[in-house]
């Protein structure tokens, strides 16, 4: 018996729950790339993606996905050789790093926990250690989406101002993007860079990366520039150089939609409604951690991301929820990363996500405990729901 038939509810973090309105406005014939209105459309979102990444300056849009961001990022400002400080806090800055070693770069990983945001302390004490200035480019994660935890970019920022250190600060907001704050030039973030698919409600297939003007400055001669990635080419004159070739059309359509949706919410309502429903899920995983099986990844409260939370499962094996929840109920969770492979599920709560997705993902955990027979503490779900009851007032 299942009750599974039914809309499937995606809780993985990435890719992430499509608005209908943005499938729709994908729907429709290709147009002539030199028309107005396509040329247009190509302006209206490269322009507005400078307020969801809280910048003045130009942000680059590529076919590609997150991966293809991180190439980009590299790819204009570094050179074979440079040395670049990786900071650990989970799976993704490691990701990243061990993509700049493939492309000819050093990397020095500062060892952090799966289970800890990155500490500007260390940073700072390893910065002002490098008086030779060999760190090129320091890079980290905003939310690193496999161990879920949030790290505090401005605090980062200024553990490099302390140390006096003129490293590039290259910042991975893929998974935080239009999920929380992110000010790129009050924060001095000198290249940001973000996908489509997760907070921006957007297939996949779109890359953005956004320079600083010291970014801008460092690229004019970097070694490792191709003509797909390149900035400087993006920059020229005919409107084709803005995607190196045929825009993605669909995808802009896409997004264009998908940033009207956001801007109609208001950034800092969404980021709010991120909160609420990060914290009612928290509230229900605290609950079920009674049982001693169940328990938050990141130690650290205030660490925990407003998208995704990781919960582990001690003792056993969380493959038996995941396929209850799937199977059973029609909620697909995320698997766990990396070094928590086969110890862990997580839960989005991203995008275009409200309360009763969120609150129906929970239930369906909660059943999968249930039905399980794995300890739990009871009433996940309805301390989730008495949370955001107090939080949104009638
Ligand atoms: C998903 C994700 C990526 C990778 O994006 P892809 O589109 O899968 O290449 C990079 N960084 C973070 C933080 C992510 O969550």
């Amino acid at each position: 018996m299942t009750v599974a038939n039914g809309r499937e509810f995606l809780s993985i973090p990435g890719p992430t729950n499509v608005p209908d309105a943005v499938l729709q406005a994908m729907h429709r014939p290709a147009v002539d790339i030199y028309s107005g209105g396509m040329l247009g459309l190509g302006e209206s979102c490269h322009e507005d993606l400078k307020r969801i990444f809280g910048t003045k300056e130009r942000v680059y849009i590529y076919a590609a996905n997150g991966h293809g961001g991180w190439e980009a990022a590299f790819t204009n400002v570094l050179s074979r050789g440079d040395k670049v400080l990786v900071l650990e806090s989970g799976r993704f800055a490691i990701g990243w790093g061990e993509m700049a070693a493939m492309l000819g770069c050093e990397i020095e990983v500062l060892p952090g926990s799966m289970r800890r945001a990155v500490d500007p302390a260390r940073v700072e004490e390893r910065l002002r250690a490098d008086k030779a200035h060999t760190i090129k480019a320091i890079m980290v994660v905003q939310i690193d989406t496999a161990s879920s935890c949030v790290n505090d970019i401005p605090a980062i920022r200024n553990a490099i101002d302390n140390a006096d250190h003129p490293a590039l600060l290259m910042v991975d907001a893929v998974a935080s993007l239009g999920c929380m704050p992110f000010k790129m030039d009050d924060w001095g973030i000198d290249v940001a860079m973000a996908g489509s698919q997760k907070g921006l409600m957007t297939p996949p297939g779109l890359a953005f990366v956004a320079a600083s003007p010291k970014a801008k400055e460092i690229h004019k001669s970097a070694g490792l520039r191709t003509m797909y990635w390149d900035w400087t080419f993006r920059d020229g004159p005919i409107s084709y150089q803005k995607y190196c070739g045929t825009p993605p059309e669909h995808l802009l359509f896409a997004l264009r939609k998908a940033m009207d949706i956001l801007f109609e919410e208001g950034q800092e309502n969404a980021y709010r409604r991120h909160d609420l429903l990060a914290e009612a899920t928290r509230r229900a995983v605290a609950r079920w951690a009674e049982g001693q099986v169940i328990a938050f990844n990141i130690t650290e409260p205030c660490e925990r991301s407003p998208s995704v939370t990781n919960v582990l499962v001690q003792g056993q094996s969380p493959q038996p929820i995941l396929d209850y929840a799937r199977d059973k109920c029609g909620v697909v969770l995320g698997v766990g990363l990396g070094d928590l492979s086969g110890k862990a599920f997580r839960i989005a709560h991203m995008g275009h996500t409200n309360a009763p997705m969120v609150i129906g993902t929970l239930g369906a955990v909660e059943m999968a405990l249930k039905a399980l027979r794995i300890p739990h503490g009871n009433g996940g779900v309805e301390a989730a729901i008495g949370f955001l009851a107090s939080e949104v007032p009638a």
